[in-house]
């Protein structure tokens, strides 16, 4: 089997709603890219806002129900289709490579990091549980219940087309919540085929409804719109995310907001530099850069930065661009042609600022959405690409003097997801890991993503925590009940 043929199985690609595949009210279509060469992959379905309704629908209506199954029930559901999801490993990965650009490895890598979330949650649904206390005075009980929110609406980024999802869905099915899944118009595809696995995996019709559409827009003003609604959750961008938040207003959703980063790795004079290199080379090149976690602003003590920045330059330099599943691939292409124009315009930007290039710095000719792998010296701290998202493969370096300007440097940004500190100095690590305002701090580790671990930042990174023990309570209300005694 291949990744498409994973796809087959969605029929024609149509809405789910309800347990059934359906083309949208309108009959429309949009197309799916190969990031790669820009050809078409297939299209989908392109639902409008009474596809919307009516997914919401078919959740409000399987709402009690599921709410009320067994939560081992629930629990077995998530961890099939976490063996389904392995078991069709290399064809997830296709999938995910073919319609969002990664090589197989790293797609192999999401498939297997996603596919955890299930099994993480599956374990997690047994262990929801209130508390049962005598108040301080005496005389009464208090009791808590823990129940499902309700009807979540999921909003998903194209760079990670499967974890984003089953970072939301596992919780979600664990706590017993129906929900409707809106993914990235550009990556729409393994959702789909996701929705079958769930299926066949024994979900009930009406708990989980994807509804694909080139106006998200639209589609999510109108349903959160509905008091039926109960919770949002999304992935993506911090002005989308900002737009979401006021949105929720008026019915008062729950929200939890995951949204862009500018990661500081700060490698201090003491640090193992190779090893600094070895995990700057994942926190910078995972996802090709595209990854909210990405480091986005290396900060490296002055006496150690000519070393650093030799050593990643030449790792840099020696990455081989190209179709992400081809043999021999290091770094894919970026997801489109405003990526390049964005990743490009900040390296112009940089060197205009007096950063010097130490290998890389531009676009090879088309098709595809290419960009070469970049290292830049002394950028200066005003520069834009420190200061902004940069989602691609570029890697500027700034140096510092002393602890405390590392410190002020890393906080430096509007952002607080992931940070990542290199020392072997046990007494610095703790100073760092409570002066940074991040939600995530890697120590001597470019990787610092684990379904067992709370996923969140502060600030305009949003708010809400994926997986852990977290996770779950996202997806879960409190109800305090009185019995005086
Ligand atoms: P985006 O905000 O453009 O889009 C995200 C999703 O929102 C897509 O499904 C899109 O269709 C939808 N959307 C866009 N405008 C909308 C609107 N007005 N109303 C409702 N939905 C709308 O982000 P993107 O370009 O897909 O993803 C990249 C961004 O996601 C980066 O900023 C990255 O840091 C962030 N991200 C964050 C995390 C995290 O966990 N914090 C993880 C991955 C990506």
């Amino acid at each position: 089997m291949t990744g498409l043929d994973l796809l087959a199985k969605t029929g024609s690609r149509g809405l789910f709603i309800g347990g059934q595949w359906r083309e949208s009210g309108s009959g429309k279509r949009f197309e799916v890219h190969d990031p790669a060469d820009e050809s078409v992959i297939t299209d989908v379905a392109d639902g409008d806002t009474s596809d919307a309704m009516a997914a919401l629908d078919a959740a409000v209506a399987a709402q009690t129900e599921w709410a009320a199954s067994a939560p081992r029930e629930r629990g077995e559901i998530l961890r099939r289709s976490f063996d389904a999801i392995m078991d069709q490993a290399d064809d997830f990965a296709e999938l995910l490579s073919l319609e969002m650009g990664k090589t197989l490895a790293e797609a192999k890598g999401e498939v297997t990091y996603g596919a955890e979330f299930f099994r993480w949650f599956s374990e997690e649904a047994v262990r929801v549980h209130g508390r049962w206390m005598q108040a301080p005075a005496g005389g009464s009980r208090l009791l808590t219940i823990r129940k499902p929110v309700g009807p979540c609406l999921f909003i998903t980024p194209w760079n990670f087309p499967l974890a984003m999802g089953t970072r939301k869905i596992g919780p979600a099915i664990a706590a017993g919540c129906t929900m409707i899944v809106k993914p990235a118009e550009l990556t729409p595809l393994t959702m789909l085929a996701l929705a079958n696995t769930l299926t066949e995996a024994g979900l009930p019709g009406g708990v989980l409804n994807v509804v694909t559409t080139s106006d998200s827009k639209s589609l999510s003003a109108t349903l959160m719109a509905d008091e039926r609604l109960r919770k949002v959750s999304f992935t993506g961008s911090t002005p989308v995310g900002k737009v979401l938040v006021r949105q929720s207003a008026d019915e008062l959703q729950r929200m939890s907001m995951e949204l862009g980063g500018n990661a500081p790795f700060v490698v201090f004079e003491d640090a193992d530099v190779e090893a600094a290199v070895d995990g700057a080379m994942i926190a910078k090149m995972r996802n090709m850069g595209e990854a909210c976690t990405a480091a986005n602003r290396f900060l490296v003590h002055e006496s150690v930065a000519a070393e650093f920045a030799d050593l990643l330059g030449q790792r840099m330099g020696a990455l081989r661009t190209g179709r992400g599943q081809d043999a021999g691939t290091d770094v894919g292409p970026l997801i489109n042609a405003d990526a390049v124009d964005s990743v490009a315009q900040l390296v112009t930007d940089a060197v205009h600022d007096g950063a010097e290039l130490v290998t890389g710095g531009s676009a090879p000719d088309g098709p595809g959405h290419f960009f070469q792998p970049t290292v830049l010296l002394g950028v200066p701290a005003g520069s834009r690409i420190v200061n902004e998202e940069i989602f691609g493969p570029v890697a500027p370096i700034t140096t510092f003097s002393s602890d405390e300007e590392a410190i002020e440097l890393a906080n430096a940004t509007e952002y607080g997801l992931a940070s990542y500190v290199y020392t072997r100095d046990l007494a610095r690590t703790i100073k760092v890991a409570e002066a940074f305002q991040y939600g995530m701090v890697g120590v001597n580790t470019g990787l610092v993503s684990n379904p067992a671990a709370p996923f969140g930042g502060v600030k305009a990174s949003g708010f809400g925590r994926e997986g852990g023990f977290e996770g779950i309570e996202e997806y879960l209300d409190t109800t305090y009940v009185a019995i005086p005694v």
